[in-house]
C-alpha cells in the first residue's frame, strides 16, 4: 500500500517526495495534519533500515516535525513509530502529529478523526509542504 503510494499508483495527499523518503497525510489522522514519512524502499521494521539510509531518513522526519508545527501552527508535534505490534501498514513509517496544548491526547490512546472533504486534507497536505524548510 505505501509502496503503491511511493510509486504514485495509490493516491495520496502528499507533503513532499523526496530521494530520502515520502510524506504524505494519513487518511484517519488522530488529529488533522497528521503525516506518514515512509522510506522509498520497501521496509518493514526500524531494524531493516540500512545504517547508511538513517541521516537522510530521520533528517526527513525531522523538517516534518518542524513544518508541520510551523505550518499548522500546532503547538508542538508527537512524533512517532510503531515497529511490528500496532503496527497497521507493514512497510515502515513515522507519525508526525500536531499538537496542541490541552487536545486530549492521552497516552497511547490513539482516537481517529476524519477529513471533512478532499478540499480540506489538500490544505493541510499544501500547509505543511509550504513550511518546508531545504534539506
Ligand atoms: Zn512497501
Amino acid at each position: 500500500m505505501f509502496c503503491g503510494i511511493v510509486a504514485g499508483e495509490v493516491p495520496a495527499f502528499r507533503v513532499v517526495d523526496e530521494a530520502d523518503g515520502v510524506a504524505f497525510l494519513d487518511t484517519r489522522p488522530v488529529f488533522k495534519g497528521h503525516v506518514l514519512v515512509v522510506p522509498r524502499t520497501h521496509l518493514v521494521t526500524l531494524a531493516d533500515l540500512p545504517p547508511e539510509a538513517l541521516p537522510g531518513y530521520f533528517r526527513l522526519v525531522q523538517r516534518l516535525a518542524v513544518a508541520v508545527e510551523i505550518g499548522l501552527g500546532a503547538g508542538g508535534t508527537f512524533v512517532a513509530m510503531n515497529n511490528k505490534v500496532s503496527q497497521s501498514v507493514p512497510h515502515l513509517h513515522t507519525h508526525v502529529v500536531p499538537r496542541t496544548k490541552g487536545d486530549g491526547l492521552r497516552g497511547f490512546f490513539w482516537p481517529r478523526t476524519r477529513y471533512a472533504d478532499d478540499a480540506e486534507a489538500r490544505s493541510y497536505a499544501e500547509r505543511v509542504a509550504a513550511a518546508l524548510t531545504g534539506p
